[in-house]
């Protein structure tokens, strides 16, 4: 949870934050190490789809470490690590959301040696970490077929302060009934006219585009 009280303290955490993520992203572009924050809800599927674009890259010869970050536990640091992906695990005990001294943290404690891109799997939750960049490259929201077609609309900080939206599990789609068009328009809206990529993490449906997208 947030534990700001006042709006001058929240400007102090924000501007520190900001701050720290400018110096991890000099430490990753000096390492060579592209990277990608991934925001999205809980049960939108960002663990599995990560392990599903880290195969991608690899084909395309890039070496992947992932953060997981959780407020609690390491089943997605397991799932990585099963994967045969390097994987650091950052427990944020009662934060609903990464910050950037966090990863600054995991960073000096991780082996990156031969990585060219860094996945960090954000605390699932659409709302507070838009307020807090970590210093990658790109900023990645995920929401599933299975929340609704509400979901951009109703959270339209976090799709705007994104480079790329991504709506997963698209092969439940036609049983979930939901409105795509509707979701992707609500995006369009937001977003500046970008288009919301529609993807299958378990078919495969679309990834070989958002791989395009997070390597421009
Ligand atoms: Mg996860
Ligand atoms: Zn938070």
């Amino acid at each position: 949870m947030h534990k700001i009280t006042n709006i001058s303290m929240e400007t102090d955490v924000l501007a520190e934050n900001k701050h720290l993520a400018d110096h991890n992203h000099e430490n990753l572009r000096s390492k060579g190490i592209r990277s990608l924050d991934i925001m999205g809800s809980i049960g939108s599927g960002k663990t599995a789809l990560i392990i599903r674009l880290a195969k991608e890259m690899k084909k395309k010869g890039i070496n992947v470490a992932v953060i997981a970050g959780d407020v609690t536990g390491q089943d997605d640091f397991n799932r990585f690590q099963e994967a045969g992906i390097k994987a650091f695990n950052i427990n944020t005990g009662k934060e609903c959301h990464l910050d950037s001294l966090m990863v600054d943290k995991a960073l000096d404690h991780m082996d990156l040696e031969g990585v060219g891109f860094l996945f960090i799997e954000n605390v699932g939750n659409l709302v507070c970490p838009a307020d807090f960049p970590l210093g990658t490259d790109k900023r990645m929201v995920v929401i599933s077929v299975t929340e609704g077609d509400d979901m951009v609309r109703k959270h339209p900080m976090i799709f705007q302060g994104a480079d790329v939206g991504v709506i997963n599990k698209m092969d439940l789609a036609e049983y979930m009934g939901i409105d795509i068009a509707r979701v992707k328009a609500d995006y369009r809206k937001l977003s500046g006219g970008r288009e919301l990529l529609t993807v299958s993490e378990r078919t495969g449906e679309g990834l070989e585009a958002l791989v395009e997208a997070l390597l421009v």
